[in-house]
């Protein structure tokens, strides 16, 4: 990250966390299509009846050319699968108008070979002209049957391929190339084999738990997520700690870790890491409908009839946030960048592990002394008289004063 960007970055949270005031997005997700040809058990876009839409890229072109959007340096293209989107080069055009654009995010399944290769050649081209780096992400759930079995389909093989020839002649196609394993209650007994499948490979692999997601149709259905047993969540947390303890991944892989695994251990009730989705970064469906954050937003308003400018004035967007700031800190997406409590907590279990355990290990015996306080008069009883000679304050009428209680025991 370079230091105007850095910057950048800290005076919009700044703005964002300690004034409260809505920025310019820096980021838009754009899920460009709502065709699909996986079936997973963690996203219901592929069961919706409703006719399945491919953003426009003429509207979109002239969305983006508001001003509203001239901060725009990122942008996530995903769907349904973007690969089965009719006319991506026209959608990289539009995409290019973006004046300060840097970075394209592309997640795709891998499973029809040539329409991925095909729509990632001329992305990259185009890209490559304005000098914005293209990152493809292929979601690889499992190995072999797992990944059939999460996906809901069989299509490990077509994916691996897939990987595969994005890797042999990864310039033409994309700058980073990276698998993107989603945990849920299905894969994460099975995740050391998937991790050592993608390391054969020699492809980075980023993690992260499935979630669930109202632009996903899946809001309201847990039977996927990690949080749904103890078990599931505990296995998660492992794999999260013993990626933030290895030294072999990069300080902000191990943050982003970290806090992971400190929002799994927390059962998913405490979050340590910030969002700019709840007042800046912002989520552009194939339809052209405007909302905040893809996991729990309300829609804001439809860009088709009204500019960002309008539903600003209309109060469209104070409504939105509204309605989804009392769900931000129990969510678990863009588990990112850290709060300024996150950021301390990471830093006192980076620098000084032993602390940090130790205080927990402390923690956890204050409570199991107590407990056993509570439970045994014996056990009170004998601390209190190794320190002092026994001050035994009168019984008030009808009860009994701890000596005598204990002393009865002992009988
Ligand atoms: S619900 Fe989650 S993704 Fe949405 S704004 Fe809050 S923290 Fe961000």
């Amino acid at each position: 990250m370079s230091i105007l960007r850095l910057l950048d970055f800290t005076l919009g949270i700044f703005v964002q966390s300690a004034l409260k005031r809505r920025i310019r997005p820096r980021v838009l997700q754009l899920p460009i299509t709502g065709r699909c040809n996986s079936r997973c058990i963690t996203c219901g876009v592929w069961k919706t009846r409703a006719p399945r839409e491919d953003v426009d890229p003429e509207a979109l072109k002239s969305i983006l050319q508001d001003p509203f959007f001239s901060s725009v340096h990122s942008v996530g293209v995903n769907g349904g699968e973007p690969s089965l989107h009719p006319a991506p080069g026209e959608l990289a055009d539009s995409l290019l108008t973006l004046k300060r654009l840097k970075r394209i995010y592309v997640i795709s399944n891998g499973v029809h070979t040539a329409k991925v290769l095909a729509m990632m050649e001329t992305l990259k081209a185009k890209c490559a002209a304005r000098g914005v780096r293209v990152h493809l992400t292929i979601s690889v759930d499992g190995v072999g049957d797992v990944h059939n079995s999460v996906r809901g389909a069989p299509t490990f093989d077509k994916t691996a391929h897939t990987l595969r020839e994005v890797q042999a002649r990864q310039s033409r196609y994309c700058d980073v190339l990276e698998a993107g394993v989603t945990l849920s209650a299905r894969n994460v007994a099975r995740v050391a084999e998937t991790s050592a499948f993608l390391d054969r490979l020699q492809v980075a692999a980023w993690y992260h738990p499935a979630v669930p997601n109202k632009r996903l149709h899946n809001f309201d259905d847990h039977s996927f997520d990690l949080l749904s047993s103890e078990r599931t969540a505990m296995l998660a947390a492992e794999l999260f700690f013993a990626r933030f303890k290895d030294k072999a991944n990069g300080l902000k892989a191990r943050l982003r870790a970290y806090l992971t695994f400190r929002y799994l251990l927390s059962g998913g009730r405490k979050r340590l890491a910030g969002c700019n989705y709840l007042r800046s970064d912002l989520t552009i469906t194939e339809n052209l409908d405007l909302y905040l954050c893809a996991v729990a937003s309300e829609r804001v308003g439809s860009l088709r009839s009204a500019s960002p400018q309008e539903l600003l004035r209309s109060g469209a967007f104070a409504r939105a946030e509204q309605a989804l700031r009392e769900r931000c800190a129990a969510c678990g997406h863009y588990i990112i960048f850290p709060t300024p409590g996150g950021a301390l907590q990471f830093a006192a279990a980076l620098l000084k592990p032993a602390v940090w355990v130790s205080y927990l290990m402390a923690a956890a015996r204050v409570r199991l002394q107590t407990a056993a306080q509570r439970l045994s008069p014996l056990q009170g009883f004998r601390q209190k008289s190794k320190t002092a000679p026994a001050q035994v304050p009168a019984p008030a009428q009808g009860q009994a004063s701890a000596s005598t209680a204990s002393t009865a025991w002992q009988e």
